[in-house]
């Protein structure tokens, strides 16, 4: 018995599985990134005492990989920027009143912002990190509820509604270790002190990987609650952005919230990891 779902990729439907894993019922969505001709990808591990080599590349038995935390962060990031962008588009698609825009707003996702974050709450682009406190049995949430990118990415003390995995290249290889001699720019020759070992991942090199939508849990499954409801803990609404949604129909909602916000977040994903100022970390990033 499984459970099928059309949506609609790149201009084109194509249907996904809906599967269970133990209690839970999961939507897996194949991801494909790969590093852009003319660019690099470099994703750095902690220099360690134990090993000299600086500029090492993060991997998995001698594979690189792209970490998950890695993938989340720039997903995270996307998925802000697009309910920056379309506030309005969002705020018509799910029924948000005039006055409760701010609904939609997505967090700075730290108690301690740094002063930019700081300035951006204050410019109105974001509101103040999203919290679920619950102490003796009082759950407070604050006016606005969970933002939406935690809804999808979680926050501490809720879990969202996604999961990746690391990224594993497709094939083996693709890895350069190459020295990199700045260049002074006054005299033309090699800077002093400027001689810096690195790793590569090569352009054209793919990874592929998964980003899974949980549909449902055994505690939301009692509460007849899925993917694309608000959660409410006691009588507490947590998020509020998704209860002025005229919409009840639970498949369109599920394809509604993939299609306009997840697919796109995902493919404006264009820069990964690190050394950007050097051109690194180009990729194109398809849900295949
Ligand atoms: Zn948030």
């Amino acid at each position: 018995m499984s459970e099928k779902i059309s949506l609609e990729v790149d201009g084109q439907l194509k249907e996904f599985e809906i599967k269970r894993e133990g209690k839970m019922k999961i939507l897996e969505l194949p991801v494909k990134i790969e590093v852009k001709k003319g660019s690099f990808l470099h994703i750095g591990t902690a220099p360690s005492p134990l090993t000299e080599k600086k500029g090492a590349i993060f991997k998995v038995d001698r594979t690189p990989v792209i970490p998950a935390t890695s993938f989340k962060g720039a997903l995270r990031h996307q998925l802000e920027l697009l309910f920056i962008e379309k506030a309005e588009e969002f705020a018509q698609l799910f029924n948000i009143p005039d006055d409760k825009k701010e609904l939609l707003k997505p967090c700075i996702p730290s108690p301690r912002p740094t002063k930019a974050e700081e300035e951006l709450i204050r410019m109105g682009k974001y509101r103040k990190h999203c919290e679920i406190k619950v102490d003796d049995r009082q759950i407070s949430v604050g006016n606005l509820g969970i933002c939406p990118v935690c809804y999808f990415m979680g926050t501490t003390g809720l879990m969202g509604f996604l999961r990746v995995s690391n990224f594993y290249p497709e094939r083996e290889g693709g890895v350069i270790d190459q020295t990199n001699i700045r260049i002074d720019r006054k005299t033309g020759t090699a800077a002093h002190g400027a001689k810096v070992e690195g790793e590569q991942v090569k352009p054209g090199t793919v990874f592929n990987g998964t980003i899974s939508i949980v549909f449902s849990e055994p505690i939301l499954e009692m509460q007849g609650i899925q993917f694309g409801d608000a959660r409410e803990i006691g009588d507490k609404v947590i998020d509020k952005w998704l209860s002025y949604w005229s919409e009840k129909d639970k498949t369109k909602r599920v394809k509604i919230l993939i299609e306009k916000v997840l697919l796109p977040a995902i493919q404006n994903i264009k820069v990964l990891g690190g050394q950007k100022s050097r051109g690194a970390g180009k990729v194109d990033v398809k849900v295949e």
